[in-house]
């Protein structure tokens, strides 16, 4: 039978990967669902190829394009898509807060969930869960850094593992003056070393929030405690992540950085199939680690602060810096400024005994999502724009 699979943020780097994935699986998946936010060219040659598929723009400008017809508009449009169509599994890349809705949305609809959208645990990850087992779905994680935890877990008995090692790139700035920080242009922050993603993702890669991002995803995720979970520097991008286990040995997964294969891997779960990605060669290989600098980068020990502190921090955390990211973007702050400004929020009270219990509970989240984002503008305001 044809596992039936919607595609969230169908144009963006994630979901162009899954395209390809699901081009190679032929016969076995049928696209159901395909979404984007305003990739509205893009959407309309996927529904060329994939006619069958239903689909949805999410994007406010999008009204009035050359879209093509029958669409579903907007997030309601979207979350109604998933709950109408129930695909068998929807990949979520969408980025950024949006995403957590749709990912509710589809494991209410008894989809498995494929998830590139890490905000969605780094927000929720109690309430995705909660809701997961009580829908007996799978959320399938789809960073290359969780898929290589979590088969590293699964192989060796979640029950073992003493600690989580997340391997980072350390991004464009690694070796870069520290005093030069200051001047650090989009351009240059856009320039990630081994991976091609979108703009928001590679501007935390370089600032190293991605990482912070991803500490929190793994607590949320796996169930470990932040203090058990460390960063290494790997700027090959070839070791994806490692376990350490009770005993001592660390136990690594390798592969080419490549999306497809995290991806392949959730689509396909629980089976271990022949992907298309060319296989790894060793001759003049060379594996480099390093400790990451904490100073230079106050997002990863911030990440770290929001993690276990709990409640509404990490959310906050996610918030502020999407916020700072899109100003610095739009040259309104500096590289600099971004730490500052999820410094400042994260200064504010975000702790919410009994949140996750609550029936209200994702009203509260996106509310406090709102109100960190709104505290970030302040700062840039009035802040940033006193001193210039
Ligand atoms: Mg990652």
């Amino acid at each position: 039978m044809k596992k039936r699979v919607a595609v969230l943020g169908a144009t963006g780097s994630i979901g162009k990967s899954t395209i390809d994935v699901l081009r190679a699986g032929g016969e076995r998946f049928e696209i159901v669902l395909l979404s984007s936010h305003t990739g509205v060219s893009g959407l309309r040659a996927l529904s060329r190829e994939f006619p069958a598929a239903a689909l949805a723009l999410t994007g406010p400008d999008t009204a009035g394009s050359d879209a093509p017809a029958n669409v579903y508009r907007g997030k309601e449009g979207l979350l109604r898509a998933i709950a109408g169509i129930a695909p068998d599994i929807v990949v979520n890349g969408i980025a950024g807060a949006a995403g957590l809705e749709p990912s509710l949305a589809a494991l209410d609809a008894g989809a498995d969930l494929a998830l590139a959208n890490k905000e969605t645990v780094v927000m929720a990850a109690p309430l995705v869960f909660a809701l997961a087992k009580r829908k007996g779905r799978r959320v399938l994680p789809v960073d290359s850094e969780h898929h290589a935890v979590s088969s590293l877990l699964e192989a060796h008995g979640r029950e073992n593992a003493g600690e989580i090692i997340l391997t980072a790139s350390g991004g464009p700035f690694r070796k870069r003056k520290r005093e030069d920080f200051a001047r650090i242009t989009v351009e240059e922050a856009l320039a990630h070393p081994t991976w091609n993603m979108g703009p928001k993702i590679t501007v935390d890669s370089a600032s190293l929030a991605n990482k912070g991002l991803e500490v929190i995803e793994a607590a949320g995720l796996f169930t470990m405690p932040p203090d058990r979970i460390s960063v290494v520097i790997h700027p090959q991008s070839i070791v994806h992540s490692m376990v350490r286990l009770k005993d001592g040995a660390v136990y690594a997964q390798l592969s080419r950085p490549d999306m497809r294969l995290p991806i392949h891997n959730a689509l396909y779960y629980p089976e271990c199939t022949p992907c298309s990605l060319e296989p790894l060669d060793f001759t003049g290989l060379t594996l480099e680690f390093e400790a990451p600098d904490s100073t230079a980068f106050p997002m990863l020990p911030l990440a770290y602060e929001a993690a276990g502190r709990g409640g509404l921090y990490p959310a906050a955390y996610n918030a502020a810096n999407e916020a700072a990211v899109a100003a610095f973007l739009t040259k309104r702050a500096g590289f600099l400024d971004i730490s500052r400004i999820v410094d400042y929020v994260l200064n504010m009270d975000w702790t919410a005994a009994g949140v996750f219990e609550s029936p209200e509970a994702l009203q509260i989240i996106l509310e406090a999502d709102g109100k960190a984002r709104k505290a970030a503008e302040t700062y840039i305001s009035e802040k940033l724009y006193a001193c210039s």
